[in-house]
C-alpha cells in the first residue's frame, strides 16, 4: 500500500495503477473486480477499516465489495442513484454490447445491500461526497478541501486501456450512459483545481493545471 497523502493510500495491484483501490481514513473506497479479494484484504489486514464505499457499481469497482464487506463485517456505502445496481442480482453492468457479457462473466460481483446511501456533502473517511453523475446514474467524487486531495473515481481515466499509457481521456462512451453528463461532471471536478487526483483508472496525478487544460479542451 502506497501513501499519496496523510490518511490516504493507494493499494498495490497489478498490472500497477490499472484498476484502482484507496483507504481514505478507515474507509475501502472501491474494491476493483471479483478477482481481486484476495490481494485487498492482504493489503488492508491490521489496519482499522470500519466501511467500504464505493465511487460506482460497475463490475470493475464493485467486484469484491461483497466478499470484503462479508470478511470485514462492515457496511456498504455508494451514490444513491447506484443502489438498485447494487443490490439486484445481476444488476451491475457497466457496459453495452460484448462488453456486458465479459464484465458480468469474469469481473461483476454478487448483489450486496447498500448500508448507506451516499449523496451530496456527506462525510466519508475525512472527505466529501461529490455527486458526479454521467459514467453511472449514481457516480459520486470523493474531495478534501484541506489538501486539495481528490478522489475522482471514473469520471475521467488517467490511462489509456488499450496500450496501458498514462494520459487523460474521457472514459470510453461504451461504459458510460450518460457521456454529455459525465463532462460535465468533469467541468465541475477541474474547477477545484486539485493538487492531488486519483482515478478509478491510472495512476495518481499532481497537476492541477493539467487536469484543467484537459477538461477545458473538450468540446462543449
Ligand atoms: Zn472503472
Amino acid at each position: 500500500m502506497k501513501e499519496l497523502a496523510e490518511g490516504l493510500c493507494q493499494l498495490r495491484g497489478w498490472p500497477p495503477n490499472a484498476i484502482n483501490v484507496y483507504l481514505a481514513g478507515d474507509v475501502l473506497i472501491d474494491a476493483a473486480t471479483r478477482r481481486a479479494e484476495r490481494r485487498i484484504l492482504a493489503q488492508i489486514s491490521g489496519r482499522a477499516v470500519s466501511a467500504h464505499a464505493l465511487t460506482h457499481a460497475h463490475p470493475d469497482h464493485q467486484g469484491s465489495s461483497h466478499a470484503v464487506c462479508t470478511a470485514l463485517g462492515v457496511p456498504l456505502w455508494c451514490g444513491q442513484g447506484d443502489v438498485p445496481a447494487m443490490e439486484t442480482p445481476g444488476g451491475v453492468t457497466g457496459a453495452s454490447g460484448w462488453q456486458t457479457w465479459v464484465q458480468r462473466t469474469f469481473w461483476a460481483g454478487p448483489e450486496h445491500p447498500v448500508a448507506r446511501a451516499l449523496v451530496e456533502g456527506d462525510e466519508v473517511g475525512g472527505f466529501a461526497v461529490l455527486e458526479t453523475p454521467g459514467h453511472s446514474p449514481g457516480h459520486v467524487s470523493y474531495w478534501r478541501e484541506s489538501d486539495r486531495a481528490l478522489i475522482v473515481g471514473d469520471v475521467l481515466f488517467n490511462l489509456n486501456m488499450l496500450t496501458g499509457r498514462p494520459g487523460l481521456r474521457e472514459p470510453p462512451d461504451a461504459f458510460t450512459p450518460d457521456p454529455p453528463r459525465n463532462r460535465e461532471s468533469a467541468r465541475r471536478l477541474a474547477e477545484l483545481r486539485p493538487a492531488l487526483a486519483c482515478f478509478g483508472h491510472g495512476p495518481p496525478l499532481r497537476d492541477p493545471g493539467a487536469f484543467a487544460d484537459f477538461v477545458g479542451a473538450l468540446p462543449r
